[in-house]
């Protein structure tokens, strides 16, 4: 692979075999003779565990709400997305043998749930498709020469590749492969890459010793949680160190910033968002009789388990003997947020290179013939299938770039 002189198609070297670069490889096997390249012994690990619990691989939902998810980075990413919509991941993922279906949730999965079998029909058609791939070859910069110099179990090696594809991930659970040591390959060349910072992650807050040791795993279902004039109305998880699930990802922005800007953030839970305040109140002013205030509380409000935990967790003493405050401690229950949990629990990561260091076809204005994409990338969306759709887009897009570029370079 080091001679190319013989060769009678140019070489691509796609340096990260997760989502994106596996799709960047797939774009450019029809132009340049391609192989993929990848720290670990096999490839899409982080791929694979986001299929543990259902891989959710778009969403559904009107496009322009789709394209709003991804805030600032929208201007760079939407020509993408555009060329690589929600269906026309369904029709990718129908050709390859998976079937999907939208979830009432406008959440699109495979019908099989898992990674698994896309991932293996992927690789087959990749093959198939002449794309060579390489395990166990962990880029780590170029020599003085521009030759891609890789480790290796059984010594370093290098290649000289006409184009290059980077899709190295961000850097959380770094034990799947994404382990964000790459910054400093790139910025030595000059690129400018914002470090990274936890996305979709939890959140520790100062439990006792009652919550943690009684509640810590279970779930607290259709709640709203608010912070700084954002509302999201779903399920978190309480946990030995704090809060995380779902409804807390969809704010972890506002929540992560208010923490760097503040110390801490402050988050409202509305644990019974649908009963006004008013018939709460009536209902909790009932005569107990002979009830325990935690029997009055379930019969009254539905609170009990963990909610009622929560209320007795955060709110005084006071609030319990008075419909009104209870009421209230009810739909109005702060909880003090200490710290984001760290990089590596996180499902992704924000930060990555800037993408003014891209041009359209997301090479790197400052490296001819190197392109990038993925997670890799200085953008951040929610989950919901916003970060694969991203993935795929940006790295079908880069291979199209790629093979534009050794076509007409
Ligand atoms: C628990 C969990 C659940 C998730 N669930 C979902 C979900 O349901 N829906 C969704 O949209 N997203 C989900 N995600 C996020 C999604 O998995 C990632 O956004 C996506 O995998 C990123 O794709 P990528 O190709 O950019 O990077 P990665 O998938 O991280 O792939 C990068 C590859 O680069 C390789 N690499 C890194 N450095 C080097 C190096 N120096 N040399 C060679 N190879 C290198 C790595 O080994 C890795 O294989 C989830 C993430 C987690 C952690």
């Amino acid at each position: 692979m080091n001679d190319t002189s013989e060769k009678s198609r140019p070489l691509a070297a796609v340096i990260g075999g997760g989502p994106a670069g596996l799709m960047a490889a797939e774009r450019l096997a029809s132009t340049a003779e391609v192989h993929v390249f990848d720290a670990m012994p096999s490839f899409g690990r982080k791929f694979l565990l986001a299929g543990k619990s259902g891989l959710n691989i778009t969403h559904g939902e009107d496009f322009e709400t789709f394209l709003a998810r991804f805030g600032a980075a929208r201007e760079m990413l939407e020509p993408v997305l555009r060329s690589f919509t929600p269906s026309d991941i369904r029709e990718w993922a129908a050709a390859l043998g998976i079937e999907t279906f939208e979830g009432s949730s406008g959440r699109i999965f495979p019908v099989m749930m898992k990674t698994s079998p896309l991932l293996r029909a992927w690789l087959r058609r990749l093959g198939e498709r002449g794309v060579t791939f390489h395990t166990r070859h962990k880029w780590q910069g170029w020599t003085d020469e521009g030759a891609l110099s890789f480790m290796r179990p059984e010594g370093d090696t290098t290649i000289v590749a006409d184009v290059t594809i980077l899709a190295l991930g961000g850097a959380s659970w770094p034990r799947l492969g994404a382990d964000g040591s790459w910054p400093a390959l790139l910025t030595a060349v000059g690129v400018t890459v914002t470090p990274f910072r936890p996305a979709n992650c939890g959140f520790d807050v100062s439990w006792s010793s009652h919550l943690k040791e009684r509640f810590a795993g279970a779930p607290v279902k259709s709640v709203t949680l608010s912070c700084a004039g954002e509302r999201v109305k779903g399920d978190f998880v309480v946990t030995r160190t704090g809060i995380e699930g779902s409804a807390v990802y969809a704010l972890s922005v506002p929540l992560r910033d208010a923490i760097e800007r503040d110390g801490t953030a402050p988050l409202m839970l509305d644990l019974k968002p649908d009963i006004d305040m008013e018939r709460l109140t009536t209902a909790l002013s009932a005569p107990r009789g002979k009830n325990s205030l935690a029997n009055h509380l379930r019969k009254k409000a539905g609170i009990d388990g963990v909610k009622a935990a929560l209320l007795h967790e955060v709110s005084d003493k006071a609030a319990f003997n008075d419909p009104a405050q209870l009421a209230r401690a009810i739909k109005y229950l702060p909880l003090t947020l200490e710290r984001a949990r760290p990089l590596a629990e996180a499902i992704s990561t924000a930060g990555g290179i800037s993408l003014d260091e891209l041009d359209a076809n997301f090479m790197l204005r400052k490296c001819e013939g190197i392109f990038a994409a993925g997670e890799m990338l200085d953008w951040e969306a929610p989950t919901g299938g916003y970060l694969l759709s991203a993935c795929l887009a940006t790295g079908r897009a880069a291979g199209d770039g790629a093979a534009c570029w050794l076509t007409h370079s």
